[in-house]
């Protein structure tokens, strides 16, 4: 990929992506897919790349988590003010909701990449007096509301987005990328500009092609019913007839709902998973479409703790301009990994002991759980058998577990299962030392996937795209115990790089199996290593860094999009 300077008349990608997190003190993500938007941009800044980012404001945040001696959830609003973080921009545009216009504006965050390119990234923002209170609000809460609220906000990312880059001076841009399906309707405004002047309902067959070669669309969620969809009442509602009758007419929906999917997937000439078996899953689920793979990464840097950046800058002085070098880890002797990550952990257990009051054993195994809490991810599956997980840390012991993770304010099924692990953790409380770190965000997974000495990962199979805090641990050779999905399916080399929960073999490995092979894994090969043989263990620290470090990184990611998606006369899967 070559580097285009800034001020170039290079056409930019356009990002979109309903959550990006770019910053703990700007509340506007939930999760993996905001960090994966934020690392890419980040990564894109570094490589010098024209991209611009398009994502909304949410003033109200997503929310802030409570849990209660029990673990009972409750939340309150993450207000927090734009001002001083971000830079106001001039120009207003319109979407119309419902029949009605409302207005936009952007505010800009510029990301400054390591060899001086930059990208902004424009937060769309409804807060304006000439808007109705209800209209001031579509920007403020992330995943909150109805179906309404929001299709309301789909529209002013998608459309909205395209209308505020277009006022912003960008008229010409390189591909336009859909993270995930939320801003699909882009593909709308783009058709919209395609037949202006002759009205949608004019759009042909040709109209639709010239709007799919110039679109991009990455799917990250491998189970159909997740997938975001509005029943095609509430979307005549919002979008109003005309613009329902041009997306029936180019066959982008069914007649009973507008799936934003099955949109993005019609309306773009690349599209992706974010893993090889998370592509075989989309294959599966959408065997019309030609499915491409191209692996998530996360951003080096960012995810590297201090202590492992000074010894990758004494080490490995390269590291941070062209991540691959990090395959020469191999080389730096296992007591300085073992130094380097010994003061991680210090640093998140203080950490923990500020946060928590709870002070954790700096010599026992550390186990690191931290994600969305949603019942996938099955943070209790640790805890399935308590008197087994007991004998083991007395036996092999000591064991302690650091958890977190913020469970959606209506999934009563997530707030459930954090219950859960509190009631066990309480149970086995003379054994195993837990902790349930409040208000997961970026900033305590930095210390979190830094400072644990085994990082745990237990969804479904099949139901994690590719899961990104196992590739933050590697960058900090923290390694993985994990169930063979996502990323992990790559990632794994058994006792080198980590260790797989539950079989290699495609179907799938029984829930008892699992938790079976889980506890064997635990007892018979990490902790005896962790506390018989330390030098092997560093081994597999180093080799965690060196093997996939170097690779499960964005900078990889965002030249293989540049390269496979973003360029003009790519090649293209066939459908299977
Ligand atoms: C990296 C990250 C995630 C993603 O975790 P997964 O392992 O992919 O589920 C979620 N939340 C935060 C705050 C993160 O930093």
């Amino acid at each position: 990929m070559p580097r285009k300077a800034q001020g170039t008349q290079a056409s930019p990608v356009a990002y979109f992506s309903m959550e990006v997190a770019l910053d703990s003190a700007m509340p506007t993500y939930s999760g993996g897919l905001g960090v994966l938007a934020g690392d890419l941009l980040r990564a894109a800044a570094d490589a010098g790349m024209a991209m611009v980012g398009v994502t909304l404001l949410y003033r109200k945040g997503y929310f802030r988590q409570h849990l209660d001696a029990q673990g009972k959830q409750s939340e309150s609003p993450a207000a927090w003010s734009p001002e001083p973080l971000l830079q106001p921009m001039a120009p207003r545009v319109q979407v119309s909701l419902e029949g009605r216009p409302v207005t936009i504006r952007a505010w800009r965050s510029l990301m400054r990449g390591v060899s001086g390119g930059t990208v902004p990234v424009y937060f769309l923002d409804t807060a304006l007096p000439e808007n109705s209170p209800w209209d001031q609000a579509i920007t403020d809460h992330l995943y909150g509301g109805d179906d309404r609220y929001r299709l309301c906000q789909e529209t002013v990312l998608g459309m909205g987005g395209v209308a505020m880059l277009r006022a912003l001076g960008y008229e010409r841009v390189q591909a336009f990328h859909m993270n995930e399906g939320h801003s699909a309707l882009l593909g709308l405004a783009l058709l919209e500009e395609q037949t202006w002047g002759r009205g949608l309902a004019s759009a042909t067959p040709e109209d639709v092609e010239t709007v799919r070669q110039r679109c991009v669309f990455t799917t990250h969620t491998p189970v159909r019913a997740a997938h975001d969809r509005f029943p095609l009442s509430i979307a005549t509602q919002v979008l109003g007839r005309e613009r329902v009758n041009a997306l029936l007419a180019a066959g982008c929906c069914d007649n009973s709902s507008l799936d934003m999917t099955y949109l993005a997937l019609s309306l773009s000439r690349y599209i992706n998973g974010v893993a090889m078996l998370h592509r075989a899953t989309s294959a599966a689920l959408f065997p019309d479409f030609p499915i491409n793979a191209i692996t998530n990464g996360v951003h080096a840097v960012t995810w590297t703790s201090y202590p492992f950046r000074r010894l990758y800058d004494r080490h490995i002085p390269d590291w941070r301009l062209d991540n691959r070098y990090l395959r020469h880890a191999v080389g730096i002797p296992v007591e300085q990994i073992q130094e380097a990550h010994a003061a991680a952990k210090g640093e998140l257990l203080t950490e923990v002991s500020r946060r928590t009051g709870t002070r954790l054993d700096p010599s026992a195994l550390t186990l690191g759980f931290a994600r969305r809490a949603t019942a996938y991810k099955r943070h209790d599956l640790l805890l399935s058998d308590p008197e087994r997980l007991r004998r083991i840390a007395r036996q092999q012991g000591p064991l302690q577990v650091v958890y977190g993770g913020k469970a959606h304010p209506r999934d009563e099924e997530g707030k459930a299962m954090i219950q859960r692990v509190f009631q066990a953790a309480a149970a086995l409380r003379d054994a195993v030392r837990f902790v349930y770190v409040e208000d997961y965000d970026m900033a305590i997974a930095q210390y979190l996937c830094a400072g644990v000495d085994l990082w745990l990962n237990t969804p479904q199979k099949y139901q994690e795209a590719s899961g990104t805090s196992g590739m933050k641990a590697a960058l900090n050779g923290v390694p993985s115990l994990s169930v063979l999905d996502g990323w992990w399916v790559e990632g794994r080399v058994e006792g080198v790089t980590g260790w797989a929960i539950g079989d290699d073999h495609p179907s799938d490995t029984p829930p008892d199996r699992e938790t079976a092979s889980l506890y064997d894994k635990l007892e018979y090969v990490i902790l005896p290593m962790f506390t018989s043989r330390p030098l092997a263990f560093a081994q597999v620290m180093r080799s965690a860094i060196a093997l996939n470090g170097s690779f499960f990184n964005a900078q990889r990611m965002v030249h293989q999009y540049a390269e496979r998606a973003y360029a003009p006369n790519t090649k293209l899967a066939r459908p299977q």
